[in-house]
Protein backbone atom coordinates (compact mmCIF):
# COMPACT_ATOMS: atom_id res chain seq x y z
CA UNK A 1 0.00 0.00 0.00
CA UNK A 2 1.01 3.13 -0.74
CA UNK A 3 2.22 5.29 2.48
CA UNK A 4 -0.10 7.90 3.37
CA UNK A 5 0.23 10.49 5.09
CA UNK A 6 -1.22 9.61 8.44
CA UNK A 7 1.04 6.50 8.46
CA UNK A 8 4.25 8.26 6.90
CA UNK A 9 5.97 7.91 10.37
CA UNK A 10 4.63 4.44 11.95
CA UNK A 11 6.77 1.21 12.26
CA UNK A 12 3.44 -0.62 12.80
CA UNK A 13 2.13 -2.74 10.10
CA UNK A 14 -1.34 -3.15 11.48
CA UNK A 15 -3.78 -2.25 14.08
CA UNK A 16 -2.55 -5.33 16.36
CA UNK A 17 0.95 -3.58 15.82
CA UNK A 18 -0.09 -0.32 16.65
CA UNK A 19 -1.45 -1.07 19.80
CA UNK A 20 1.32 -2.67 21.34
CA UNK A 21 3.50 -0.22 19.70
CA UNK A 22 1.88 2.18 21.70
CA UNK A 23 0.55 3.98 24.35
CA UNK A 24 3.33 2.62 27.07
CA UNK A 25 3.62 0.18 29.72
CA UNK A 26 1.90 -2.93 28.71
CA UNK A 27 1.00 -4.07 32.57
CA UNK A 28 -0.61 -0.39 32.72
CA UNK A 29 -4.74 -0.63 34.08
CA UNK A 30 -6.71 -1.29 31.39
CA UNK A 31 -10.64 -2.00 32.04
CA UNK A 32 -11.91 -1.87 34.76
CA UNK A 33 -15.41 -3.23 35.21
CA UNK A 34 -18.51 -3.05 37.20
CA UNK A 35 -18.51 -6.39 37.85
CA UNK A 36 -15.25 -6.03 39.91
CA UNK A 37 -13.50 -7.63 37.33
CA UNK A 38 -10.39 -5.57 35.97
CA UNK A 39 -7.66 -5.96 33.22
CA UNK A 40 -4.07 -4.81 33.00
CA UNK A 41 -3.43 -4.08 29.05
CA UNK A 42 -1.19 -7.44 29.41
CA UNK A 43 -4.39 -9.61 30.62
CA UNK A 44 -6.43 -7.96 28.10
CA UNK A 45 -4.29 -8.71 25.19
CA UNK A 46 -3.84 -12.30 26.07
CA UNK A 47 -7.35 -12.82 26.65
CA UNK A 48 -7.71 -11.48 22.60
CA UNK A 49 -4.88 -13.64 21.65
CA UNK A 50 -6.60 -16.73 23.29
CA UNK A 51 -10.04 -15.50 21.93
CA UNK A 52 -8.60 -16.01 18.54
CA UNK A 53 -7.47 -19.62 19.22
CA UNK A 54 -11.08 -20.47 20.48
CA UNK A 55 -12.09 -18.98 17.27
CA UNK A 56 -9.47 -20.97 14.60
CA UNK A 57 -10.29 -23.98 16.72
CA UNK A 58 -13.84 -22.99 15.59
CA UNK A 59 -12.64 -23.76 12.01
CA UNK A 60 -11.64 -19.87 11.13
CA UNK A 61 -9.69 -18.65 8.82
CA UNK A 62 -8.09 -15.33 7.66
CA UNK A 63 -10.83 -12.99 6.33
CA UNK A 64 -13.73 -15.11 7.58
CA UNK A 65 -16.30 -13.12 9.14
CA UNK A 66 -16.94 -13.62 13.15
CA UNK A 67 -20.73 -12.11 13.70
CA UNK A 68 -21.12 -11.26 17.34
CA UNK A 69 -24.74 -10.92 19.05
CA UNK A 70 -23.49 -10.61 22.27
CA UNK A 71 -23.91 -8.67 25.92
CA UNK A 72 -21.58 -5.99 26.81
CA UNK A 73 -18.50 -7.45 28.68
CA UNK A 74 -14.67 -7.22 28.41
CA UNK A 75 -14.96 -10.09 26.49
CA UNK A 76 -17.20 -8.60 23.85
CA UNK A 77 -14.43 -5.92 23.51
CA UNK A 78 -11.29 -8.04 23.46
CA UNK A 79 -13.02 -10.41 20.72
CA UNK A 80 -12.75 -7.04 18.30
CA UNK A 81 -9.24 -7.50 19.05
CA UNK A 82 -9.40 -11.33 18.37
CA UNK A 83 -10.25 -10.60 14.79
CA UNK A 84 -7.34 -8.09 14.62
CA UNK A 85 -4.83 -10.88 16.08
CA UNK A 86 -6.25 -13.90 14.12
CA UNK A 87 -7.05 -11.79 10.46
CA UNK A 88 -10.78 -12.11 10.80
CA UNK A 89 -13.41 -9.97 10.67
CA UNK A 90 -15.66 -8.63 13.63
CA UNK A 91 -19.23 -7.91 12.74
CA UNK A 92 -20.43 -6.81 15.56
CA UNK A 93 -24.99 -6.39 15.64
CA UNK A 94 -27.31 -4.98 18.34
CA UNK A 95 -28.36 -6.83 20.96
CA UNK A 96 -31.89 -5.92 20.10
CA UNK A 97 -32.30 -7.52 16.97
CA UNK A 98 -34.71 -10.00 16.30
CA UNK A 99 -33.48 -14.09 15.79
CA UNK A 100 -35.47 -13.12 11.90
CA UNK A 101 -32.86 -10.11 11.76
CA UNK A 102 -29.68 -11.89 12.87
CA UNK A 103 -31.02 -14.38 9.87
CA UNK A 104 -30.61 -11.55 7.21
CA UNK A 105 -27.37 -10.80 8.86
CA UNK A 106 -26.16 -14.26 9.20
CA UNK A 107 -27.17 -14.90 5.11
CA UNK A 108 -25.85 -12.05 4.30
CA UNK A 109 -22.39 -11.86 5.84
CA UNK A 110 -21.66 -15.45 5.76
CA UNK A 111 -19.74 -15.87 9.06
CA UNK A 112 -17.68 -19.14 9.94
CA UNK A 113 -18.28 -18.40 13.21
CA UNK A 114 -21.61 -17.35 15.12
CA UNK A 115 -21.00 -15.90 18.55
CA UNK A 116 -24.12 -15.48 20.77
CA UNK A 117 -25.58 -15.54 24.18
CA UNK A 118 -25.96 -18.50 25.71
CA UNK A 119 -30.31 -18.02 25.61
CA UNK A 120 -30.03 -16.83 21.72
CA UNK A 121 -28.00 -20.68 20.93
CA UNK A 122 -31.13 -22.16 20.01
CA UNK A 123 -32.91 -19.91 18.44
CA UNK A 124 -30.11 -19.48 15.56
CA UNK A 125 -28.72 -23.30 14.95
CA UNK A 126 -30.93 -23.23 12.19
CA UNK A 127 -29.91 -20.22 10.51
CA UNK A 128 -25.94 -21.21 11.60
CA UNK A 129 -26.25 -24.56 10.11
CA UNK A 130 -27.71 -22.84 6.40
CA UNK A 131 -24.21 -21.11 6.03
CA UNK A 132 -22.18 -23.87 8.00
CA UNK A 133 -20.98 -21.20 10.82
CA UNK A 134 -19.87 -22.93 14.27
CA UNK A 135 -21.92 -21.51 17.14
CA UNK A 136 -19.82 -20.40 20.23
CA UNK A 137 -21.94 -18.95 22.97
CA UNK A 138 -20.81 -15.64 25.65
CA UNK A 139 -22.25 -14.71 28.46
CA UNK A 140 -21.76 -11.10 30.22
CA UNK A 141 -19.90 -12.45 33.03
CA UNK A 142 -17.00 -14.01 31.10
CA UNK A 143 -18.51 -17.43 30.81
CA UNK A 144 -19.67 -19.45 27.76
CA UNK A 145 -17.80 -22.50 25.45
CA UNK A 146 -16.13 -19.19 23.75
CA UNK A 147 -13.92 -18.94 26.63
CA UNK A 148 -13.81 -22.38 27.62
CA UNK A 149 -12.15 -22.66 23.59
CA UNK A 150 -10.12 -19.88 24.67
CA UNK A 151 -6.74 -22.10 25.87
CA UNK A 152 -3.75 -20.65 24.32
CA UNK A 153 -2.51 -17.55 22.16
CA UNK A 154 -2.20 -17.73 18.22
CA UNK A 155 0.53 -16.00 16.66
CA UNK A 156 -0.82 -12.86 15.12
CA UNK A 157 -1.64 -12.83 11.76
CA UNK A 158 0.03 -10.31 9.45
CA UNK A 159 -2.22 -8.37 8.08
CA UNK A 160 -1.57 -5.06 6.34
CA UNK A 161 -3.45 -1.53 6.60
CA UNK A 162 -5.43 -2.46 3.65
CA UNK A 163 -7.07 -5.71 5.05
CA UNK A 164 -11.01 -5.55 6.73
CA UNK A 165 -10.51 -5.29 10.52
CA UNK A 166 -14.74 -4.57 11.10
CA UNK A 167 -18.25 -5.12 9.04
CA UNK A 168 -20.54 -2.63 10.91
CA UNK A 169 -24.36 -2.80 9.62
CA UNK A 170 -25.39 0.73 8.84
CA UNK A 171 -29.06 1.35 11.38
CA UNK A 172 -30.93 1.43 8.11
CA UNK A 173 -33.87 3.50 8.69
CA UNK A 174 -34.64 3.52 4.38
CA UNK A 175 -34.61 -0.09 3.10
CA UNK A 176 -32.01 -3.01 4.02
CA UNK A 177 -29.30 -2.36 6.26
CA UNK A 178 -25.68 -2.46 4.49
CA UNK A 179 -22.43 -3.84 5.53
CA UNK A 180 -20.08 -1.02 5.60
CA UNK A 181 -16.39 -2.71 5.55
CA UNK A 182 -13.60 -1.16 7.69
CA UNK A 183 -10.21 -1.97 6.81
CA UNK A 184 -7.00 -1.92 9.85
CA UNK A 185 -5.84 1.51 8.60
CA UNK A 186 -9.35 3.38 8.52
CA UNK A 187 -9.74 2.37 12.26
CA UNK A 188 -6.05 3.21 12.98
CA UNK A 189 -6.25 6.47 11.29
CA UNK A 190 -9.11 7.84 13.00
CA UNK A 191 -7.90 6.70 16.48
CA UNK A 192 -5.13 8.17 16.31
CA UNK A 193 -6.65 11.62 14.99
CA UNK A 194 -8.74 11.47 17.72
CA UNK A 195 -5.91 11.01 20.69
CA UNK A 196 -4.41 13.93 18.66
CA UNK A 197 -7.33 15.74 18.50
CA UNK A 198 -8.83 15.67 22.30
CA UNK A 199 -4.94 15.45 23.59
CA UNK A 200 -5.45 12.06 24.91
CA UNK A 201 -2.49 10.89 27.38
CA UNK A 202 -1.76 7.80 29.63
CA UNK A 203 -3.63 10.04 32.54
CA UNK A 204 -6.86 9.86 31.33
CA UNK A 205 -9.77 7.70 32.88
CA UNK A 206 -12.84 7.11 30.54
CA UNK A 207 -16.48 6.53 31.27
CA UNK A 208 -17.43 4.10 28.87
CA UNK A 209 -21.21 3.61 29.42
CA UNK A 210 -22.23 3.46 25.39
CA UNK A 211 -22.62 -0.07 23.76
CA UNK A 212 -20.40 -1.80 22.18
CA UNK A 213 -21.81 -3.23 18.84
CA UNK A 214 -22.32 0.32 17.77
CA UNK A 215 -18.91 2.50 16.28
CA UNK A 216 -19.05 4.87 19.10
CA UNK A 217 -18.60 2.64 21.84
CA UNK A 218 -16.60 0.01 19.87
CA UNK A 219 -14.54 1.96 17.86
CA UNK A 220 -14.48 6.08 19.37
CA UNK A 221 -14.53 5.27 22.89
CA UNK A 222 -12.15 1.76 23.26
CA UNK A 223 -9.59 2.38 20.41
CA UNK A 224 -8.91 6.31 21.50
CA UNK A 225 -7.87 4.91 25.36
CA UNK A 226 -6.44 1.81 23.96
CA UNK A 227 -4.14 4.24 21.91
CA UNK A 228 -3.32 6.83 24.29
CA UNK A 229 -2.53 4.27 27.11
CA UNK A 230 -5.70 5.30 29.12
CA UNK A 231 -7.99 3.37 31.55
CA UNK A 232 -11.40 2.42 30.83
CA UNK A 233 -14.11 2.24 33.86
CA UNK A 234 -16.15 -0.17 31.60
CA UNK A 235 -20.15 0.16 32.62
CA UNK A 236 -22.54 -2.11 31.01
CA UNK A 237 -25.14 0.36 30.67
CA UNK A 238 -25.42 4.31 31.22
CA UNK A 239 -26.80 5.02 34.63
CA UNK A 240 -26.43 8.75 35.86
CA UNK A 241 -25.90 7.90 39.52
CA UNK A 242 -23.22 5.35 38.51
CA UNK A 243 -21.52 8.47 36.12
CA UNK A 244 -21.43 11.04 38.59
CA UNK A 245 -20.27 8.78 41.65
CA UNK A 246 -17.53 7.71 38.95
CA UNK A 247 -16.56 11.31 38.19
CA UNK A 248 -14.12 12.05 41.06
CA UNK A 249 -12.20 9.78 39.57
CA UNK A 250 -12.30 10.21 35.77
CA UNK A 251 -11.39 12.88 33.19
CA UNK A 252 -13.49 12.17 30.50
CA UNK A 253 -17.07 10.52 28.86
CA UNK A 254 -18.04 10.12 25.91
CA UNK A 255 -21.53 9.65 25.32
CA UNK A 256 -24.57 10.70 23.18
CA UNK A 257 -26.86 13.86 23.89
CA UNK A 258 -29.62 11.80 25.89
CA UNK A 259 -26.23 10.87 28.17
CA UNK A 260 -25.91 15.10 29.48
CA UNK A 261 -29.60 15.36 29.62
CA UNK A 262 -30.13 13.14 31.95
CA UNK A 263 -27.12 14.39 33.92
CA UNK A 264 -28.63 17.90 34.10
CA UNK A 265 -31.69 16.78 35.16
CA UNK A 266 -29.32 15.13 38.52
CA UNK A 267 -29.65 17.50 41.26
CA UNK A 268 -25.87 16.16 41.88
CA UNK A 269 -24.57 17.82 38.73
CA UNK A 270 -22.23 20.81 40.02
CA UNK A 271 -18.46 22.70 39.42
CA UNK A 272 -17.20 20.82 42.36
CA UNK A 273 -18.57 17.24 41.11
CA UNK A 274 -17.17 17.41 37.94
CA UNK A 275 -14.20 19.07 38.96
CA UNK A 276 -11.85 16.41 38.37
CA UNK A 277 -13.37 16.37 34.98
CA UNK A 278 -11.24 17.23 31.81
CA UNK A 279 -13.33 16.57 28.84
CA UNK A 280 -17.19 16.13 27.99
CA UNK A 281 -17.79 14.36 24.17
CA UNK A 282 -21.00 14.20 22.54
CA UNK A 283 -22.01 13.11 19.48
CA UNK A 284 -24.16 10.17 17.18
CA UNK A 285 -27.08 12.48 17.20
CA UNK A 286 -27.65 17.03 17.60
CA UNK A 287 -26.95 17.93 20.67
CA UNK A 288 -29.35 20.70 21.41
CA UNK A 289 -27.82 24.02 21.62
CA UNK A 290 -29.87 24.37 25.11
CA UNK A 291 -28.34 21.50 26.69
CA UNK A 292 -24.69 22.79 25.52
CA UNK A 293 -25.95 26.08 27.38
CA UNK A 294 -27.46 24.09 30.36
CA UNK A 295 -24.23 21.96 30.91
CA UNK A 296 -21.97 25.18 30.64
CA UNK A 297 -23.59 27.23 33.10
CA UNK A 298 -23.81 24.17 35.63
CA UNK A 299 -20.52 22.85 35.42
CA UNK A 300 -18.22 25.20 33.21
CA UNK A 301 -17.59 22.27 30.79
CA UNK A 302 -18.32 23.04 27.30
CA UNK A 303 -19.58 20.01 25.68
CA UNK A 304 -17.29 18.96 22.93
CA UNK A 305 -19.57 18.00 20.31
CA UNK A 306 -18.01 15.70 17.57
CA UNK A 307 -20.01 14.09 14.14
CA UNK A 308 -19.29 10.85 12.52
CA UNK A 309 -20.89 7.86 11.24
CA UNK A 310 -20.62 3.86 11.06
CA UNK A 311 -19.00 4.27 7.12
CA UNK A 312 -16.37 6.67 8.24
CA UNK A 313 -16.12 6.85 11.97
CA UNK A 314 -15.48 10.55 13.14
CA UNK A 315 -15.08 13.32 10.62
CA UNK A 316 -14.83 16.54 12.65
CA UNK A 317 -15.03 17.69 16.10
CA UNK A 318 -14.91 20.98 17.27
CA UNK A 319 -11.78 22.45 18.93
CA UNK A 320 -9.88 20.71 21.89
CA UNK A 321 -8.28 24.35 22.32
CA UNK A 322 -10.56 27.10 21.24
CA UNK A 323 -14.17 27.90 20.80
CA UNK A 324 -16.85 25.31 20.86
CA UNK A 325 -19.59 26.20 19.40
CA UNK A 326 -22.88 25.14 20.42
CA UNK A 327 -25.53 23.60 17.31
CA UNK A 328 -21.62 23.14 15.48
CA UNK A 329 -20.10 20.22 15.02
CA UNK A 330 -16.88 21.72 14.30
CA UNK A 331 -13.55 21.07 11.81
CA UNK A 332 -12.37 18.31 9.69
CA UNK A 333 -10.03 16.00 11.77
CA UNK A 334 -6.61 15.83 11.06
CA UNK A 335 -6.01 14.30 7.43
CA UNK A 336 -9.68 14.40 6.62
CA UNK A 337 -11.36 16.78 4.00
CA UNK A 338 -14.84 17.29 4.20
CA UNK A 339 -16.28 19.49 1.73
CA UNK A 340 -20.21 20.54 1.12
CA UNK A 341 -21.45 20.35 -2.45
CA UNK A 342 -24.45 20.26 -4.76
CA UNK A 343 -26.41 17.19 -4.29
CA UNK A 344 -26.96 16.93 -7.69
CA UNK A 345 -23.91 18.10 -9.59
CA UNK A 346 -21.39 17.53 -6.32
CA UNK A 347 -19.24 20.93 -7.40
CA UNK A 348 -18.30 22.57 -3.91
CA UNK A 349 -20.39 25.46 -2.53
CA UNK A 350 -19.19 28.52 -1.01
CA UNK A 351 -19.18 28.73 2.25
CA UNK A 352 -22.72 29.49 4.49
CA UNK A 353 -24.24 27.20 1.52
CA UNK A 354 -26.41 24.42 2.73
CA UNK A 355 -25.47 21.36 0.62
CA UNK A 356 -24.21 17.39 1.01
CA UNK A 357 -21.63 17.05 3.29
CA UNK A 358 -18.83 14.97 1.74
CA UNK A 359 -15.95 13.44 3.22
CA UNK A 360 -12.19 11.99 2.14
CA UNK A 361 -9.51 10.70 4.24
CA UNK A 362 -8.04 7.11 5.54
CA UNK A 363 -11.21 6.91 7.60
CA UNK A 364 -13.39 6.46 4.51
CA UNK A 365 -14.73 2.57 4.42
CA UNK A 366 -13.83 0.27 1.49
CA UNK A 367 -17.30 -0.01 0.41
CA UNK A 368 -20.03 -2.01 1.49
CA UNK A 369 -20.09 -5.64 1.58
CA UNK A 370 -21.50 -7.38 -1.36
CA UNK A 371 -22.92 -4.53 -2.48
CA UNK A 372 -21.14 -2.70 -5.06
CA UNK A 373 -23.83 -0.77 -6.94
CA UNK A 374 -24.82 0.78 -3.85
CA UNK A 375 -20.97 1.46 -2.86
CA UNK A 376 -21.16 3.00 -6.27
CA UNK A 377 -23.67 5.46 -5.85
CA UNK A 378 -22.28 6.43 -2.09
CA UNK A 379 -19.19 8.05 -3.72
CA UNK A 380 -18.29 10.95 -6.67
CA UNK A 381 -16.31 10.02 -9.46
CA UNK A 382 -13.22 12.06 -7.44
CA UNK A 383 -13.36 9.86 -4.91
CA UNK A 384 -15.38 12.02 -2.27
CA UNK A 385 -17.94 9.63 0.07
CA UNK A 386 -21.47 10.99 -0.38
CA UNK A 387 -22.46 11.13 3.65
CA UNK A 388 -26.33 11.47 3.03
CA UNK A 389 -26.25 14.49 5.72
CA UNK A 390 -27.06 18.16 4.90
CA UNK A 391 -25.06 20.77 5.93
CA UNK A 392 -23.06 24.29 5.60
CA UNK A 393 -19.97 25.72 6.47
CA UNK A 394 -19.30 28.80 8.35
CA UNK A 395 -17.17 31.43 7.00
CA UNK A 396 -14.41 30.67 9.78
CA UNK A 397 -14.86 26.67 8.96
CA UNK A 398 -17.47 25.31 11.51
CA UNK A 399 -19.61 22.87 10.35
CA UNK A 400 -23.28 22.24 11.00
CA UNK A 401 -25.27 19.57 10.38
CA UNK A 402 -29.20 20.06 8.79
CA UNK A 403 -30.31 16.70 9.25
CA UNK A 404 -30.28 13.62 6.77
CA UNK A 405 -30.97 13.85 3.02
CA UNK A 406 -34.20 11.99 3.04
CA UNK A 407 -35.54 13.93 5.79
CA UNK A 408 -35.42 16.85 3.86
CA UNK A 409 -39.69 17.64 3.12
CA UNK A 410 -40.43 18.62 0.02
CA UNK A 411 -43.48 20.94 0.30
CA UNK A 412 -45.16 22.08 -3.22
CA UNK A 413 -41.51 21.76 -4.87
CA UNK A 414 -39.80 23.49 -1.87
CA UNK A 415 -37.31 22.29 -0.15
CA UNK A 416 -37.52 22.46 3.83
CA UNK A 417 -34.82 21.61 6.20
CA UNK A 418 -36.39 20.26 9.36
CA UNK A 419 -33.52 21.71 11.29
CA UNK A 420 -34.14 25.12 10.79
CA UNK A 421 -38.08 24.59 11.98
CA UNK A 422 -36.87 22.73 14.89
CA UNK A 423 -34.60 25.39 15.98
CA UNK A 424 -37.28 28.03 16.00
CA UNK A 425 -39.66 25.57 17.68
CA UNK A 426 -36.76 25.13 20.03
CA UNK A 427 -36.70 28.13 21.58
CA UNK A 428 -40.35 28.63 22.07
CA UNK A 429 -41.62 28.90 25.92
CA UNK A 430 -42.33 25.71 27.04
CA UNK A 431 -40.72 23.42 24.47
CA UNK A 432 -38.10 21.23 25.50
CA UNK A 433 -37.54 19.61 21.85
CA UNK A 434 -38.92 18.99 18.57
CA UNK A 435 -38.89 17.35 15.37
CA UNK A 436 -40.17 18.17 11.93
CA UNK A 437 -41.40 15.81 9.38
CA UNK A 438 -42.87 15.02 6.17
CA UNK A 439 -46.24 13.00 5.75
CA UNK A 440 -47.75 12.70 2.43
CA UNK A 441 -50.33 15.30 1.20
CA UNK A 442 -52.68 15.03 -1.69
CA UNK A 443 -51.92 19.02 -2.41
CA UNK A 444 -48.38 19.42 -1.49
CA UNK A 445 -46.95 16.10 -1.90
CA UNK A 446 -45.50 16.19 1.24
CA UNK A 447 -46.85 18.31 4.29
CA UNK A 448 -44.66 19.75 7.01
CA UNK A 449 -45.13 18.46 10.65
CA UNK A 450 -43.99 18.86 13.65
CA UNK A 451 -43.90 16.57 16.75
CA UNK A 452 -42.88 18.77 20.03
CA UNK A 453 -42.52 17.63 24.14
CA UNK A 454 -43.15 19.94 26.55
CA UNK A 455 -40.97 21.13 29.05
CA UNK A 456 -42.36 19.65 32.83
CA UNK A 457 -45.17 21.65 33.95
CA UNK A 458 -45.47 23.60 30.24
CA UNK A 459 -49.09 23.28 28.13
CA UNK A 460 -48.40 23.88 24.68
CA UNK A 461 -50.85 25.60 21.84
CA UNK A 462 -51.04 24.54 18.80
CA UNK A 463 -52.37 27.39 16.85
CA UNK A 464 -50.73 30.09 18.67
CA UNK A 465 -47.26 27.80 18.30
CA UNK A 466 -48.55 27.96 14.41
CA UNK A 467 -49.01 31.69 14.15
CA UNK A 468 -45.45 32.40 16.52
CA UNK A 469 -44.10 30.41 13.28
CA UNK A 470 -45.81 32.27 10.55
CA UNK A 471 -43.95 35.88 11.87
CA UNK A 472 -40.72 33.74 11.45
CA UNK A 473 -40.85 31.24 8.56
CA UNK A 474 -42.54 31.43 5.16
CA UNK A 475 -45.45 29.95 5.04
CA UNK A 476 -44.37 26.29 3.18
CA UNK A 477 -42.04 25.85 5.69
CA UNK A 478 -44.53 26.21 8.48
CA UNK A 479 -45.61 22.79 10.42
CA UNK A 480 -49.14 22.16 9.18
CA UNK A 481 -49.72 20.26 12.25
CA UNK A 482 -47.89 20.15 16.11
CA UNK A 483 -48.27 17.27 17.52
CA UNK A 484 -47.98 17.21 21.35
CA UNK A 485 -45.87 14.09 22.33
CA UNK A 486 -44.55 12.65 25.76
CA UNK A 487 -41.26 12.21 24.29
CA UNK A 488 -39.74 11.82 20.54
CA UNK A 489 -39.01 7.98 19.88
CA UNK A 490 -35.18 7.65 19.77
CA UNK A 491 -33.22 4.33 18.88
CA UNK A 492 -30.39 3.12 21.39
CA UNK A 493 -27.80 5.54 20.57
CA UNK A 494 -30.54 8.66 21.00
CA UNK A 495 -31.08 9.60 17.23
CA UNK A 496 -34.67 10.74 16.45
CA UNK A 497 -36.19 8.27 14.66
CA UNK A 498 -38.11 10.04 11.83
CA UNK A 499 -39.37 7.40 9.99
CA UNK A 500 -41.85 6.21 13.02
CA UNK A 501 -42.41 9.64 13.44
CA UNK A 502 -43.70 9.73 9.09
CA UNK A 503 -44.98 6.17 9.42
CA UNK A 504 -47.09 6.69 12.59
CA UNK A 505 -48.88 9.89 11.18
CA UNK A 506 -49.35 9.78 7.44
CA UNK A 507 -52.41 9.62 6.46
CA UNK A 508 -53.80 11.42 10.36
P1 LIG B 1 -24.38 5.94 12.70
O1 LIG B 1 -23.90 5.39 11.41
O2 LIG B 1 -25.38 5.08 13.40
O3 LIG B 1 -23.25 6.32 13.60
O4 LIG B 1 -25.17 7.28 12.35
C1 LIG B 1 -24.49 8.32 11.73
C2 LIG B 1 -25.37 9.51 11.58
O5 LIG B 1 -25.67 10.09 12.85
C3 LIG B 1 -24.72 10.61 10.80
O6 LIG B 1 -24.76 10.37 9.41
C4 LIG B 1 -25.53 11.82 11.24
O7 LIG B 1 -26.75 11.88 10.55
C5 LIG B 1 -25.81 11.50 12.70
N1 LIG B 1 -24.89 12.18 13.61
C6 LIG B 1 -23.76 11.71 14.18
N2 LIG B 1 -23.20 12.64 14.97
C7 LIG B 1 -23.98 13.75 14.89
C8 LIG B 1 -23.94 15.06 15.48
N3 LIG B 1 -22.99 15.41 16.33
N4 LIG B 1 -24.92 15.92 15.14
C9 LIG B 1 -25.90 15.57 14.29
N5 LIG B 1 -26.01 14.36 13.71
C10 LIG B 1 -25.06 13.45 14.01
Amino acid sequence: MAMTRWNATLAARNLAELATSRGGEMERPFLACDDGRSFSFAQFWALAGRLAFALQSAGAKPGDRIAVQVEKSPEAIALFWACVRGGYIFLPLNTAYTAAEVTYFVGDAEPSVLVVTPQRKESLASVAAGVKATVLTLDDVGGGTLVEGATREVADHPSTWEDLAAILYTSGTTGRSKGAMLSHGNLASNALALVEAWAFTPQDVLIHALPVYHTHGLFTATNTLLLSGGRILFRRKFDADDVMRLMPGATCLMGVPTFYTRLLQHEGLTRAATAHMRLFISGSAPLLAETHRAFSACTGHAILERYGMTETSMNTSNPYAGERRAGTVGFPLPHISVRVADPASHAALPAETDGMIEVKGPNVFKGYWRNPQKTAEDFTGDGWFITGDMGRISADGYVTISGRAKDLVITGGFNVYPKEVELLIDAMPGVLESAVFGVPHPDFGEAVTAAVVAKPGAVLDETAMIATLRQHLAAFKCPKRIIVLQELPRNAMGKVQKAVLRERWKGK
